[in-house]
């Protein structure tokens, strides 16, 4: 038996009568009463959160707005001291973090270890160590007059974050706009919200002052509304689904206040006669089983070239066979359940419209009985036309709609049918023919012979109903968090 027991840090944290928000240092009960958290492996209950409507928004973003003076006030090199503090006590707090991820996300324990925990640790030191290099002024060269621009944070910065990769997208997400000098409110996803508050305990250890970084949950309309109308919220950040996403761009417009998408999205592969097939169908196979399919950026659509179509199914039939379906906390475990009872039947109802409009599964596994009432199925591959639900929407589930093509010109323009633009990938030995075909698929994000490529460094973020604002994770999304200021002197 390989399934890990949560280690005593973490019962302890679960076993709060109701874990409270962090708003100016302090660990507040709510307003708007409690949320429950639900162990998706299992369907039971783990514990309660304290749900925050508009007052406690009020007052955290008031805590962060009176913070933001001598926060932004430090040196870059002083916040960034504070931001490796954080760094350091994440990987000290590693395995606790990892497990209350697997817990509330029901994602595999060793993804979480490996991946979610890890890559936001280093998240925080990349911006703060891009924040200590950065340029905050620039002298502009004008005749009879002594000029310059000046980059400054804005003051409060709020975030709205989804329930798919909740740590990480915190990192993503705060670590910029602090290193910046920038507070900030978070309103963690009502779904998944412990590892983003236990980061408030480790915020604390690491001596960041009072007010700098406060981090709510509660329900969409009741919280995450309110912070986005928040007069004194003045840059906003939304991660999430392309519907609420224009909503929260709505609000911002009417306030004009600067605002970052990122949203869904339908991505393809394009898969070339001259692909190495073994390789391309084993990574395509794990990118949809990968958070059991809740990945905004994974290939949900693969495009197959008619010569290999049939070797690419049966090798990636033989990967989705093998793949372990588990519990989170299951070290064996390569897909976990999907995230929630709504999750679940979202999928489901996506494959039995898919299928009673036409489309056909390619591969199709029986529901795997892992535990009685966690949220669990199998991966399947449909085909049909494109005018299929499946084909057409994000399913959000361990699934891809697979397409026979047999000239590339007209798979590259039913790749960029849908209005969606997130991440494509394109797969070929042929390296030069690979890179021209990149650029023609139209989306934030191309890679070669790859899928869900991550670094920092490496800018990452959607065009059409993908997302808008400049993406993340790197010195650009910086940049983003600073405001230009021309200050200029004109000379007698
Ligand atoms: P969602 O849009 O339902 O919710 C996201 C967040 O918005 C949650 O915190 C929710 O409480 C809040 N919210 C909901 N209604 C709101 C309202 N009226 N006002 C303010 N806030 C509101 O998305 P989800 O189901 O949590 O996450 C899945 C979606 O996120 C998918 O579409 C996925 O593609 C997308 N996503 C995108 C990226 C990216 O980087 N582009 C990353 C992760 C997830």
């Amino acid at each position: 038996m390989s399934t890990v027991q949560p280690e005593p840090r973490v019962k302890s944290f679960l076993s709060q009568d109701r874990i409270p928000a962090f708003v100016g240092g302090n660990w507040q009960t709510t307003s708007a009463g409690e949320v429950e958290v639900v162990d998706p492996s299992t369907g039971a209950v783990v514990t309660r959160v304290c749900a925050a409507d508009a007052s406690d928004v009020n007052s955290a973003v008031e805590s962060a707005h009176q913070a933001f003076a001598s926060w932004s006030a430090l040196s870059p090199s002083e916040r960034a001291v504070y931001l490796h503090r954080l760094a350091d006590l994440i990987e000290s707090h590693a395995e606790v973090l990892a497990q209350l991820e697997s817990i509330d996300v029901g994602k595999p324990i060793n993804n979480a270890r490996g991946f979610d925990i890890p890559f936001g640790a280093e998240c925080l030191r990349y911006f703060a160590d891009l924040s200590v290099q950065a340029t905050y002024d620039t002298p502009l060269a004008i005749k009879q007059m002594e000029a310059r621009v000046h980059r400054a944070p804005y003051g409060v910065s709020g975030f709205i974050f989804p329930w798919n990769f909740p740590f990480t997208l915190f990192c993503w997400g705060a670590a910029p706009a602090l290193a910046a000098g920038n507070t900030v409110v978070v309103k963690a996803s009502e779904v998944t919200p412990l590892s983003t508050l236990y980061i408030g305990h480790l915020a604390q250890e690491a001596g960041i002052p009072d007010g700098v970084t406060n981090i709510l949950t509660g329900y969409g309309q009741a919280c995450g509304q309110p912070l986005a109308e928040h007069p004194l919220v003045k840059r906003m950040s939304f991660t999430g689904s392309t519907t609420v996403g224009k909503l929260i761009g709505r609000i911002c417009g009417e306030r004009l206040v600067p605002c970052k998408l990122e949203l869904g999205g339908k991505g393809a592969a394009l898969v070339l006669q001259d692909a190495d097939i073994p390789a391309a169908a084993a990574s395509l196979a794990n990118a949809i089983t990968l958070n059991t399919g809740q990945v905004c950026c994974t290939a949900t659509r693969w495009f197959l070239h008619e010569s290999v179509y049939d070797d690419f199914i049966d090798q990636a039939r033989e990967v989705l066979s093998h793949t372990k379906i588990a519990c989170g906390m299951d070290e064996q475990s390569q897909m976990g359940p999907l995230v929630s009872k709504p999750q679940l039947d979202r999928v489901q109802d996506y494959y039995q419209k898919g299928i009673a409009t036409g489309a056909t599964a390619v591969i199709e596994m029986e529901r795997p009985e892992v535990t009685a009432g966690g949220y669990f199925v199998s991966p399947h591959l449909l085909t049909g036309s494109d005018d299929n639900v499946c084909y057409r929407e994000e399913v959000f589930g361990p699934t891809a709609y697979v397409v026979k093509f047999s000239d590339e010109t007209q798979a590259v323009s039913r790749v960029n049918q849908l209005a969606y633009g997130l991440a494509n990938s394109v797969w070929s030995q042929d390296h030069a023919r690979a890179s021209q075909l990149a650029e023609k698929v139209i989306a934030g994000n191309s890679w070669i012979n790859a899928h869900n490529v991550f670094a920092y460094g490496l800018p990452y973020g959607g065009v059409n109903l993908s997302g808008v604002g400049g993406g993340v994770n790197s010195p650009e999304t910086f940049n983003d968090y600073l405001r230009n200021q021309t200050i200029a002197r004109p000379l007698a």
